[in-house]
Order: C-alpha cells, then sequence, then structure tokens
C-alpha cells in the first residue's frame, strides 16, 4: 500500500491523528467529490434532472457495494444506516410465541433493544451464545444451543466495543447444516475484513457507509440472499419497493430493493459508491493484513504505560483498540487526548450491555485504527499518556486516582 498517497487523499490527516474509524471514518477525496459534485448538479439542474442523467452510474453503485461482499447487485438493498438496514428485514421475519432467537455476548445495542421488543410483543426467546475461553463466541456451545424451536441466529461480526471479530464462517455453516435463517450484523468489519457472504453463508447482512469503508454518514445497505428475496415482504412499502397493480392488488419488487424506499439521498449514494470502488481497487486483504497489524502494534505500544490494560477479546482481533487506565476515566482520557489533537472515543456499557456487564466494566477507550494511520501516530499518542500519567505521578495524582 502506497500509505503516503493515501494519506495524501485523506485531508483529515493534516489536522487530527484520527482513531475513531470505528465511529466514523475520514472520507479521501474520492468519496467527497462524487458526493460534491452530484450536489453541485443537483443545483444546477435539478433532483431529478440529475437523477435521469446519472441514471447508470447510480445503479452501478449496486455493483460496487455488492462486490465488497461478493454479492450479486439484486441482494443489496441501499439505504440510510445500518440500524435501518437491520431493522427491516429482522421485522420482516415471522416469529412467533415460542420461537428462539440464538445471538452473542457482544451484540449490538439496537439489536437486541429489538430482540426485546419482540420479545415482548411476541413471546419469544432469546437465547445468548456463551463465549469461548478467549472471548468469542462459542461454536461448539452455538451448535449444542440449537433447538427446532431456533429460528433465526442474529449475531454481530465484530462488535462496537472491541477487536474481537466473531467467528462467523464457522457459525454459518451451523446455520446451514440445521437451516436456520442467519442474519449478520457486519457494521464494524465491511471495508475493514474480508466478508464473503458465501463463505459466511448468511442469509442476511446489515452495513453502515461512514465506519470503516470510509463512505458518508447516512448510508447503510441490506444484503439478503437471492434464494430468501421473495420469501420476506417488508413491514414498509411504497411505490418504489412495490407496484400498485389493480384497485385490489399489488406486487412486490422481486429483488432486495423491495427493503428500500422510493425518496433517498443520491449524491450519498454516489458516495458510497466510490466508497466501495476504493475498498475494493485498495482490496480488502490487504486493508485488512494492515490495520490489524497496526492495532496489534498500538496493544503491544499502549500496554507499556503503567496501569494501561488492553480489554480487547478473542483469538482474532482488528482495527478496535479498546483500554482503560488505572487512576483515569475513560472520558477524562479521551478529553486529555483531543487536547493533544488525537480522537479517540468512549464506549459505553449501554452500546454492548451483555458482555461490559460480564466483564464489570462501565466504559473503555477505544482507539479505532485504519490502514492510513501510522506508526508515527501511534507512537504519538502512546507518548501522550505517558506524559499525562507521569505528570500526574509527580503532582501525587496517580497515587490518589480519580
Ligand atoms: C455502529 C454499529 C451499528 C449501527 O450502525 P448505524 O449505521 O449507526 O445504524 C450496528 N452494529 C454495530 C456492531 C455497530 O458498531
Amino acid at each position: 500500500m502506497d500509505i503516503e498517497k493515501l494519506r495524501k487523499e485523506t485531508k483529515g490527516v493534516g489536522n487530527v491523528v484520527h482513531f475513531n474509524n470505528a465511529g466514523a471514518s475520514l472520507m479521501p477525496v474520492p468519496v467527497f467529490n462524487a458526493i460534491a459534485s452530484y450536489h453541485q448538479d443537483e443545483v444546477e439542474w435539478g433532483g431529478y434532472e440529475v437523477a435521469g442523467k446519472m441514471r447508470s452510474e447510480l445503479e452501478a453503485a449496486y455493483d460496487s457495494v455488492a462486490k465488497l461482499i461478493n454479492a450479486q447487485r439484486e441482494e443489496i438493498a441501499l439505504l440510510e444506516n445500518a440500524t435501518a438496514a437491520w431493522a427491516a428485514i429482522f421485522h420482516a421475519i415471522p416469529l412467533k410465541a415460542g420461537d428462539e432467537i440464538l445471538t452473542c455476548e457482544a451484540e449490538y445495542a439496537s439489536n437486541y433493544i429489538s430482540y426485546l421488543q419482540a420479545q415482548k410483543k411476541l413471546g419469544l426467546e432469546i437465547r445468548v451464545i456463551p463465549n469461548d475461553h478467549r472471548g468469542a463466541l462459542s461454536i461448539e456451545a452455538a451448535q449444542q444451543m440449537i433447538s427446532n424451536r431456533t429460528k433465526l441466529i442474529s449475531v454481530t461480526h465484530m462488535p462496537t466495543n472491541g477487536g474481537l471479530v466473531n467467528p462467523a464462517e464457522e457459525l454459518g455453516v451451523i446455520a446451514r447444516e440445521h437451516g436456520i435463517l442467519y442474519l449478520l450484523d457486519a457494521c464494524q468489519s465491511v471495508g475493514h475484513y474480508p466478508v464473503d457472504v458465501e463463505k459466511i453463508g448468511c442469509d442476511f447482512l446489515s452495513a453502515t457507509g461512514r465506519k470503516y469503508l470510509r463512505g458518508p454518514r447516512g448510508t447503510g445497505f441490506l444484503y439478503i440472499k437471492r434464494t430468501q428475496i421473495e420469501n420476506f415482504e417488508p413491514i414498509v412499502l411504497d411505490l418504489h419497493s412495490a407496484e400498485w397493480i389493480t384497485k385490489t392488488t399489488y406486487k412486490v419488487k422481486n429483488d432486495a430493493r423491495r427493503f428500500e424506499n422510493w425518496e433517498a439521498n443520491m449524491a450519498l449514494r454516489m458516495g458510497i459508491k466510490a466508497a466501495a470502488d476504493y475498498a475494493n481497487d485498495l482490496g480488502i486483504n490487504s486493508i485488512w493484513e494492515r490495520t490489524s497489524l497496526l492495532a496489534q502494534k498500538m496493544r503491544e505500544s499502549f500496554a507499556t504505560v503503567r496501569g494501561l490494560k488492553i480489554r480487547d477479546l478473542g483469538a482474532v482481533m482488528g482495527g478496535i483498540v479498546t483500554f482503560t487506565l488505572e487512576g483515569y476515566s475513560p472520558e477524562e482520557i479521551k478529553e486529555y487526548l483531543s487536547r493533544q489533537g488525537i480522537n479517540v472515543t468512549v464506549t459505553f456499557k449501554g452500546s454492548t450491555l451483555l458482555d461490559m456487564e460480564n466483564r464489570n466494566l462501565e466504559s473503555m477507550v477505544r482507539a479505532s485504527v485504519h490502514y492510513y494511520n501510522t506508526e508515527e501516530e501511534i507512537d504519538f499518542c502512546r507518548q501522550q499518556l505517558e506524559t499525562m500519567v507521569m505528570r500526574d505521578n509527580s503532582n501525587d495524582r496517580g497515587s490518589k486516582g480519580v
């Protein structure tokens, strides 16, 4: 990878050390240009007219996104975020009292809240696959938990609160073996890790644009396996997702776009297309290799700061690094680093409640790297943490804590 070139195309690196790629990555220049020029055209020619003129480019967005995850264009719905994508399919699955959903310890809050809502409304059962000794969901346990009441396996691939990569492919084998629907939240893994829907064997997958994919905010997508599309009718239909045939009949689209609405931000679609092209051109294997290596270096480097504890779980780890530092609250560390020009964030218990309660954690600092970050930036951040601890030790703060 030509890191110098990639950094030139990432304007933000001149302003900040950006370790918040799991929150919203810095958009590269081609992504911004694609959005800006489309908006410019809309200003000058009119929204519908530009959409007409740009029809084939807008259509190509489906190919670019599909390619990212080794899917087909008709299996992709472009939506406004991952939550909308996830919820669109989840609520379209006909679950009933007594049915069981299998999920994982690292499950994302919004998904789990939906399980609780479905449980309240329908009386279904939520079962959580325990972790193995490394902290990833246990395939052995999952295998044993399957029963004829299990109707859906729905898990998070890489959580918002750490480097963990759950064994999505192995879980897919179990799902297929038993013919159980499999929904994967790949929000943190698309654009980061080699996500291949054929290898994973999932029926549905949701992802967002702004995180590791480096697309704009307000974008996301849903993948539905070709053979499943016509089995699931969305809760919400309109004149784009369905066609009004006669006074008494309508027909739902036969591709994944049955989950879209007519109105959408077309400029942002050009943005997610450009982001997908950018990632496809770089190659997801190279992206993964560099990002996971940088994160590993960060873990090793930060672990040498006195009182700092790396908190990431799992045998395979990606670009998200989480830690706590004795005597300091994560918010305090975030504020301190922000004054030094470093963006990190804080991950709170409420985002991944099961996992955080298991580990007795209220919050952690989250420093998420991407391929365009450098070892120099990691060193700089480590130095700032070191300086903070040393300074406070010399005026006796370290021992007192906060
Ligand atoms: C960010 C995130 C989501 C939600 O994505 P949005 O685009 O904000 O809707 C879902 N799952 C995980 C694991 C996430 O990290």
